[in-house]
């Protein structure tokens, strides 16, 4: 009974998640928290919750929860782009 899809429940990721509400740091979107919650595993891939570096770790930013937040894989990618 594995749930190799889940995100990692670990304390940061729910601490982050409370603190944010489910909702994407970067568009204001709710994000699903686990896999069952969307219908097909290419949306979970776009939409599952990720960390995301408010301060890019190329630039020299922390792996605190300060510099931490959660948003859309989708998001995170397209801030990573731009
Ligand atoms: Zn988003």
């Amino acid at each position: 009974m594995s749930q190799s899809h889940s995100p990692p429940e670990t304390r940061q990721f729910k601490a982050l998640w409370d603190r944010q509400g489910g909702l994407c740091a970067l568009c204001g979107q709710p994000m699903p928290r686990q896999r069952f919650e969307v219908a097909h595993a290419t949306l979970w891939k776009k939409q599952r919750p990720s960390f995301d570096h408010i301060r890019a770790k190329a630039r020299g930013g922390p792996d605190t929860p300060e510099n931490l937040q959660l948003a859309h894989a989708q998001c995170n990618w397209k801030k990573g782009r731009g």
